[in-house]
């Protein structure tokens, strides 16, 4: 059951409560009759792949319509790369760019606020700084880290976690912390853990072990990485563990964290007991919050609880309001057959494109032909001798309209360069730069 505006408004308030920035009622800052009485305006939230995607795609394929993008942080940083760059092997100016230089090149408003709720009745997102009203509203808030699965309501353990041991996989300030604390990293057990399904890209716990196990060994640090798994055992990354990194790399797979003493360092899954020196804990994902303050998340087909948003076929259009699209990580499961879309900046980028499609049509009284996204995924299976993973993965319609994915993998060294290739024509797509 969909919770009602009432239920939501409640829960922006508990966020207040939580230490987020409070939710100032200022006056709106467009008179309700204006938003719909020009040619209609799109509030896009968060500005990633997805968010990035959707406000460049609306300046080409509806320039009547206003469009702002409202993002937390003053400047993009993308995860993609990120990998590399924690162990030095990439150029952090490539991965970011400041959001305003963006928006006044391309044509749209950019706002740095804190979005703290969605009035859904009166079409108003709220910020901190008022509400902001909507024709539209594309939500791309990306994913949260759900540490209450692990701690519950302990928020001095959940505080803890985040700043002691976070995981850097959400843009922000967090890799120069995580990447600093490597730096003074001066041996023993590095923990990672790597949560269940559905998640943020995939593979990026295995890249990220086998970059770090090869720094320690280049810097001679006496590290291991120890790599708890809850899912199934990944047998690619396993093998090369295996031939590669024995003693570097512990790799225990269908392992779900039950418990964790911060204060001991010591972790209990479901494959026994650790103790580690410093850890990377990344605890089960679900949407951003602002899916769950907007009321668009709820229970999945089979009826079970879900913590992302519900999207009806290839629109990306929120169950619970044809306001309102959803893009990114945050959305749940498309298909009986395959659940959720790959969680990938690929993926967001596609959904971006395809929202701006359907913005555009509705906002001309028509409507958009049914487009899916396609994802391409590069990671790095071994850094020495280099191995190099694309997994293409594309999707097409059943003739029932069920959504059908197919998977081709392809491994070579020299796919190193179609990675970065890939990096750059997407950084470019966002910013403007280019065709
Ligand atoms: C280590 C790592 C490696 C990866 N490698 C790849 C790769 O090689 N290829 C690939 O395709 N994908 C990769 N990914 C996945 C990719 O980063 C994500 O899938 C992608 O970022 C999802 O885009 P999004 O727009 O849904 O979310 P995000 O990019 O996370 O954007 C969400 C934005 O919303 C903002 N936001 C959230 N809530 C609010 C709020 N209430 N108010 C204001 N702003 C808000 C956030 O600050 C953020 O900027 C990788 C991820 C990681 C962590």
């Amino acid at each position: 059951m969909m919770p009602s505006r009432r239920q939501f408004l409640t829960a922006t308030a508990a966020l207040g409560a939580l230490g987020a920035m409070p939710l100032v009622r200022a006056a709106p800052l467009l008179p309700p009759a204006s938003v719909s009485g020009k040619a209609g305006r799109v509030l896009i939230v968060g500005g990633g792949w997805g968010g990035l995607a959707a406000a460049r795609h609306l300046r080409q394929e509806a320039p009547q319509l206003e469009v702002e993008l409202l993002e937390r942080l003053p400047a993009f940083w993308s995860c993609p790369r990120s990998n590399h760059w924690l162990v030095g092997e990439a150029d952090g100016a490539a991965l970011r760019f400041d959001y305003r230089q963006v928006a006044s090149r391309l044509g749209y408003t950019f706002l740095q606020a804190e979005v703290t709720g969605v009035d859904r009745d009166r079409r108003q997102v709220l910020t901190g700084q008022g509400p902001l009203e909507y024709d539209w509203l594309v939500l791309a808030p990306g994913i949260r880290h759900d540490y209450s699965a692990w701690f519950g309501d302990d928020r001095e353990a959940i505080a803890q976690a985040r700043s002691r041991y976070a995981p850097a996989y959400t843009a922000g300030p967090e890799f120069a912390e995580v990447q600093r604390r490597l730096a003074d990293f001066k041996g023993g057990d590095l923990l990672i853990t790597v949560p269940p399904y559905p998640y943020r890209c995939p593979p990026a716990p295995f890249e990220r072990a086998v970059l770090l196990a090869r720094w320690f060994q280049a810097r001679q640090i006496p590290g291991r990485i120890l790599l708890v798994d809850a899912n199934p055992p990944n047998p690619g990354y396993a093998k090369v563990f295996n031939e590669f990194f024995r003693g570097r790399i512990h790799y225990v797979a269908n392992s779900p964290v039950r418990r964790i003493d911060l204060e001991a360092r010591r972790l209990v899954a479901a494959a026994g007991e650790f103790t580690f020196d410093s850890a990377m804990l990344l605890p089960p994902q679900q949407a951003g919050e602002l899916a769950a303050l907007a009321g668009l998340t709820g229970p999945d087909d089979d009826g079970k609880a879900s913590g992302w948003a519900q999207v009806t076929g290839p629109s990306l259009q929120s169950r619970a309001d044809e306001r309102i699209f959803v893009i990114g990580d945050a959305v749940g499961a498309v298909s009986p057959l395959f659940g959720h879309y790959p969680k990938s900046g690929h993926v967001a980028n596609r959904m971006g494109r395809i929202v701006a499609k359907e913005i555009a049509a509705r906002a001309a009284g028509k409507t958009a032909e049914p487009a899916l996204p396609d994802n391409l995924c590069y990671v790095t299976v071994n850094p020495e001798p280099l191995d190099v993973l694309l997994m293409d993965t594309q999707y097409k319609f059943r003739s029932d309209g069920v959504i059908v994915q197919t998977l081709r993998q392809y491994r070579d060294p020299d796919l190193a360069a179609d990675e970065l290739a890939w990096h750059g024509a997407l950084m470019a797509e966002m910013q403007g730069l280019g065709a």
